[in-house]
């Protein structure tokens, strides 16, 4: 089954400028790929029609049996919640603890809070950083803030998880041990696509990569 679908879809934005033209893909459920191509090629875009953040001018966006095109606004909510997003700048509260940054989605989706707190908790474990939990991000270094913002992205077990260029403030190291951390989610079932201009350090993951170049998918393997 495919977890993503994109048929004929283009994205022309109300400047007038064109971001995404004629993209055709699937990718299966439980696949994990990488989504490259030069800055301004469209990879954002494409991430964002996926979440809903923009719709396609024309074309079709399928996830999972869902065709986005018909879904209603009130049904957004319930997508999201399906679909765990990682950004570069991890987008942290500092006004709250490691734990609480976590807990949060959980809270809003109205969990009980001892499940939240079970959860939450489950989650800070898979990434490493359970014993920071009483911390506030602001005392963990880039690294490990990207640990939490990627905790708090799959706390809802999510079956797809995006990244938009996760590893973009990262040293080497660190990225690869990020990427890593997306292999051991996928490996446990969960859809993975990241967004990366890091060639190098895609080349090495051996994952199927979509190339984008001015808008148009110009390679995919
Ligand atoms: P990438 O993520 O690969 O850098 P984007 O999807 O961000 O590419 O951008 C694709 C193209 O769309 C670029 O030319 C960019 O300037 C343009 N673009 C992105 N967002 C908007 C927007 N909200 N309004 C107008 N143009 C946009
Ligand atoms: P539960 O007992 O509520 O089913 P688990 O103990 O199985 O929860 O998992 C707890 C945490 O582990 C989740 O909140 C999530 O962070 C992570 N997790 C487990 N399975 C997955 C998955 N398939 N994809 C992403 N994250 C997962």
């Amino acid at each position: 089954m495919a977890a993503i679908r994109f048929s004929n879809v283009f994205k022309r934005y109300a400047s007038g400028q064109d971001a995404l033209l004629g993209v055709d893909f699937e990718l299966a459920s439980g696949e994990m790929a990488f989504l490259t191509g030069h800055s301004g090629a469209g990879k954002s875009t494409l991430l964002k029609l996926i979440m809903l953040m923009e719709r396609p001018s024309r074309g079709q966006v399928w996830v999972g049996q869902q065709d986005l095109s018909s879904l209603h606004r009130s049904q957004i909510p319930y997508l999201r919640r399906q679909i765990g997003v990682v950004f570069q700048n991890h987008q942290l509260l500092f006004d709250r603890s490691v734990f609480e940054n976590v807990a949060l989605p959980l809270q809003i989706s109205g969990y009980d809070p001892a499940d939240a707190a079970r959860r939450a908790r489950a989650a800070l474990d898979k990434v490493g950083l359970l014993t920071r939990e009483k911390h506030n991000p602001v005392t963990l270094s880039t690294g490990e803030q990207q640990r939490v913002g990627i905790a708090r992205a799959i706390v809802h077990k999510p079956k797809l998880l995006l990244a938009d260029e996760p590893t973009g403030n990262l040293d080497p190291q660190l990225s690869e041990d990020i990427m890593r951390l997306f292999g051991q989610f996928n490996s446990i079932g969960t859809t993975v696509l990241i967004a990366s201009h890091d060639l190098s350090l895609i080349n090495r993951m051996r994952h199927r990569m979509l190339t984008l170049k001015h808008g148009r998918l110009v390679a995919d393997g």
